[in-house]
């Protein structure tokens, strides 16, 4: 492995800070992304900046009309938090079935959401359920925040703080995984929210995205058969080894239809 300094502030001021005065700066949240990119020098920083020990991350705060869970967060902790279960489901359905139960003790809902893996469950459960990413400068909404294969709104040193969403009236999220990664082909997450259906596909494009055309069927009708009556181009899908765009926009329908049906 590349040689790099290591940092653990312990407050948010003091991470920024000492992003502004390293030459080549990362965040490190759970590592379970970065570690591997740094083993391959794919990634090589001059400075790790690890998260750990800023104590404002972590923790779930549940209100009437929101969840909100903190950066630092792992995943594990949103799988076994009963109160967030009661309130929001889905969020402890999803977590469940991200990767294995090391991965989830170390992962972070904020590593993910700032990776923006096109494969990862978490950037399907902010889109679907129109949440809003807080960071230590601004709240972004997450229509604005997923741009792109591994690319998000953050600005270099701007920290990701916390998610928060808004209760939804129901939400159900469907992931075909990749049998040997357990990442999505293809996920959907269906929700009806106070202003109306939302659905996010990941999985199956360079980011997550929402599939409107069956956001205005849910509108009008929310059920299984409306959304399957959509029809799912496979124009800018992906196509790897392990699946045909032709096959991923099947996906999508499939995915979405269970989702709406278990919501
Ligand atoms: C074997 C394996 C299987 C997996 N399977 C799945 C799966 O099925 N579904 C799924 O969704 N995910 C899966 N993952 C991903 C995993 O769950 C983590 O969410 C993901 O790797 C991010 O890890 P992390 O939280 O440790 O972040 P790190 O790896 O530490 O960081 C990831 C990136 O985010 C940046 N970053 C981290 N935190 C912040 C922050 N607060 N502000 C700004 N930038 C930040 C870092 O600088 C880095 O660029 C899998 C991972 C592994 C290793």
């Amino acid at each position: 492995m590349h040689d790099f300094a290591f940092h653990r502030p312990t407050s948010l001021k003091d991470a920024r800070a000492l992003f502004a005065r390293c030459d080549d700066a990362s965040y490190l949240a759970g590592g379970m992304t970065l570690l591997p990119t740094l083993k391959q020098r794919l990634a090589m920083p001059s400075d790790l900046i690890d998260l750990s020990a800023v104590g404002e991350l972590v923790g779930i705060t549940i209100t009437d009309s929101t969840v909100t869970i903190g950066a630092m967060t792992p995943h594990a902790m949103i799988e076994t938090d009963k109160a967030l279960a009661a309130a929001v489901p889905v969020l402890a359905a999803i977590a469940r079935q991200v990767a294995d139960p090391m991965v989830r003790s170390r992962g972070t809902i904020g590593g993910s959401l700032a990776n923006s893996d096109p494969a990862a469950d978490w950037p399907a459960a902010a889109l679907g359920l129109g949440a809003t990413l807080v960071t230590d400068s601004r709240e972004i909404a997450a229509d604005d925040f997923f741009t792109g294969l591994f690319e998000t709104a953050l600005e270099p040193g701007e920290i990701l703080t916390a998610i928060r969403i808004p209760r939804p009236r129901r939400a159900a999220y469907e992931k075909f995984s990749q049998p040997a990664s357990g990442f999505a082909l293809v996920g959907v997450l269906a929700a009806e929210t106070a202003d109306g259906p939302r659905v996010a596909v990941t999985g199956a494009a360079a980011c997550v995205f929402r599939q409107t055309a069956m956001e205005q069927a849910l509108a009008a009708s929310w059920s299984a058969d409306a959304v399957r009556a959509v029809a799912v181009s496979a124009d800018g899908l992906n196509s790897d080894i392990h699946a045909a765009a032709d096959y991923r926009a099947h996906l999508v329908s499939v995915m979405a239809g269970r989702a709406v049906a278990a919501a």
